[in-house]
């Protein structure tokens, strides 16, 4: 039987790096794909003047599926973020992003019990990127919330609540000031919530959401909001958590899914060999259950969890001084000795 195709993008900065360590892990546990690999990010600047070339696009969209490391977006001029071009070029309009607690990271959160799963709207808001200076001395953004937007995108933090058995979803919003834009994300939330009578549907203004993040994180169950708030939520969460080293995410799309940490490109810890490929392997493993391969997801997904617990072999940001490439290897050899399967390394 022909393998299953999958695009892999490393990206630049420190992803050429997880990227190798993912797909390493992935392959040791026996699984099997033709790994596509696409250019993307400062590279494919410099050799074609586009950060996102539109071959890329078009065999992500070919392929269906893709695993992508970070690509370094800058900040004020610069090109166009390569992740907002991919998203709306393929509309993967949910990012999801989980964030639970794992044993053996400390921190201020280390004892409480944290399940979120951020659902993020992924391709309007600010994002749409309609910027224009009218004077030197201003400038102008606009943000774009449509009905159909919203509604899908509520539609599926629903129905992913639903089929992973969770019992509440929250939207986050800021509806008291932005009473058009934001009121209307809400509107549709509520109008969706009513097909969804097992879930307990509820709201809470944005900057409530982030204070009580902190001080009650195991409140919270399933987060749907906008692309802006999304983003900033989310980073807070992987902070509760252990930080951005452990956080992942997945952008889907009607047709098409790409899966890619929340952090960027690192570009301080850049070719030193010491970044955590946890995130982007939690990210290969999200891609694993939309495959349909769960088991192996969670065999892997136990290993990590070992690893931590453990906490000897703990890379640089979690606190400990293990090397990306020990990490992986502890990995590999965790899920081979606990769980019984194929080990090649
Ligand atoms: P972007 O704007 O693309 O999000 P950024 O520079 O704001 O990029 P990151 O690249 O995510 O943010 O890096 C933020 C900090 O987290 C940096 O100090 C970086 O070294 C650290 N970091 C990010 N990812 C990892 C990782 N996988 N392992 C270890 N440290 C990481």
């Amino acid at each position: 039987m022909a393998k299953r195709r999958i695009a892999v993008i490393p990206g630049d900065g420190i992803g050429p790096e997880i990227t190798d360590a993912t797909l390493s892990i992935l392959e040791a546990t026996g699984f099997e794909a033709e790994w596509v690999f696409l250019e993307a990010g400062l590279g494919a600047i410099e050799k074609y003047g586009d950060a996102m070339p539109q071959q890329t696009v078009d065999a992500v969209r070919e392929i269906g599926v893709a695993l992508k490391g970070p690509t370094t977006t800058p900040s004020g001029g610069g090109h166009v973020s390569a992740n907002v071009r991919l998203r709306k070029a393929l509309d993967l309009f949910a990012n999801v992003r989980p964030a639970h607690t794992l044993p053996g990271i400390k921190g201020p959160f280390a004892d409480k019990a944290i399940d979120i799963i951020i659902v993020r709207e992924n391709t309007e808001d600010l994002y749409a990127g309609i910027e224009f200076q009218p004077h030197p001395d201003m400038a102008q953004a606009i943000k774009v919330i449509t009905r159909p937007g919203s509604r899908r995108l509520c539609e599926y933090g629903f129905d992913m609540a639903k089929r992973q058995g969770r019992k509440r979803v929250t939207a986050v919003h800021k509806a008291n000031i932005m009473k058009m834009t934001d009121g209307m994300f809400l509107e549709e939330f509520y109008k969706v919530a009513k097909s969804y009578p097992e879930l307990q549907a509820d709201d809470i203004i944005v900057d409530n959401c982030c204070m009580q993040l902190v001080t009650r994180p195991e409140r919270f169950d399933v987060l749907v909001t906008e692309n802006l708030y999304g983003d900033i939520v989310s980073d807070l969460c992987a902070g509760l958590v252990g930080g951005l080293g452990l956080a992942p995410g997945a952008n889907i799309g009607k047709d098409c899914a790409v899966f890619e940490a929340v952090h960027g490109s690192a570009p301080d810890i850049a070719g030193k060999g010491v970044a955590n490929p946890t995130a982007l392997l939690f990210s290969a493993l999200m891609m694993l259950r939309y495959l349909g391969d769960n088991e192996r997801a969670d065999r892997i997904s136990n290993s990590v969890i070992r690893v931590c617990g453990d906490g000897k072999c703990l890379t640089m940001d979690l606190g400990g001084k293990a090397s990306t490439d020990e990490f992986k290897v502890e990995v590999i050899h965790q899920a081979g000795a606990g769980a019984g399967i194929r080990v090649e390394d």
